[in-house]
């Protein structure tokens, strides 16, 4: 993506007061409550998002501008009815490194509250405004009206294992996967969606070593065919967490024991 001459050139992941100070930003529109800071570019007014404890700035693309400065004014959280059926959808959660901030996340089909029908929603508490990169399109939750379980969203446990996954080079982190007519499928990188090959996400467990995989049968998830629903962090939700099936390390874990065995 090319950044206008005037702006930063790429997303901050270590923010410095000195770095800061240099780039040509402003304070933009109010920020209620500890959710970070909005800043405009002095040259060409593009939004820019500082987190709140002021360490990453990432760029508003423009066209989700006007809904950045709607989360802006005021926290947003999904009416209770939506509330009432994250239980049966069960929660998905960022474990991965790199990604900012700890984000909770619940597929579903869905519908706005004015009557329109959301196949693929995926309802996302998170810390930060909604950017959504790669989606489709981006709400803000209280723009929902129903969230309820989907046949395409995979299986709970299924989803936090994709979040751990290793990455074994080529940019790939796979999870094996089996469907119900026995066949080995990789699920690469985080997936909340399934439908392909006459199989849907419900339908798919966990693996691991125990079928032959093709290494043809990647998958990744769609973003683009997915509607994100943003909603405040709260703590409170984390009771929603699927707890990891017995035997399989988290990332950090892994990430230790790689470490120990480095001469
Ligand atoms: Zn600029």
């Amino acid at each position: 993506m090319k950044y206008p001459a005037c702006c930063p050139q790429t997303n901050w992941m270590m923010v410095t007061p000195e770095r800061l100070g240099k780039a040509k930003l402003s304070p933009a529109a109010p920020v209620a409550g500890d959710r970070g800071t909005l800043l405009g570019c002095t040259k060409c007014d593009t939004l820019w998002y500082l987190k709140h404890d002021q360490t990453q700035l990432f760029r508003v693309p423009p066209d989700r501008a006007p809904r950045v400065t709607t989360w802006a004014a005021e926290p947003t959280q999904p009416p209770a009815a939506v509330i009432d059926a994250l239980e049966s959808i069960g929660a998905t959660r960022r474990t991965r490194w790199g990604a900012p901030g700890q984000a909770l996340t619940f597929p579903g089909r869905g519908a706005t509250r004015d009557g329109r029908e959301l196949p693929r929603c995926l309802l996302r508490f998170q810390q930060g405004p909604p950017l959504g990169l790669g989606y489709g399109e981006v709400l803000l939750a209280s723009e929902l009206a129903r969230l309820e379980p989907s046949p395409e969203a995979v299986e709970p446990v299924v989803r936090q294992v994709t979040t751990i996954e290793w990455e074994s080079g080529r940019g790939l982190a796979l999870t094996p996967v089996r469907a119900p007519n026995g066949e080995g499928l990789n699920l690469n990188w985080t997936v909340h969606f399934f439908s392909d090959l006459g199989v849907l996400g419900k339908d798919l467990v966990l693996a691991r070593q125990t079928v032959a995989f093709s290494s043809e049968k990647i998958f990744a998830e769609d973003k683009s065919s997915i509607t994100l629903v943003v909603a405040d962090w709260n703590e409170e939700h984390l009771r929603w967490c699927t707890p990891m099936p017995s035997g399989i390390q988290t990332w950090m874990e892994r990430a230790w024991t790689t470490y120990e065995r480095t001469p």
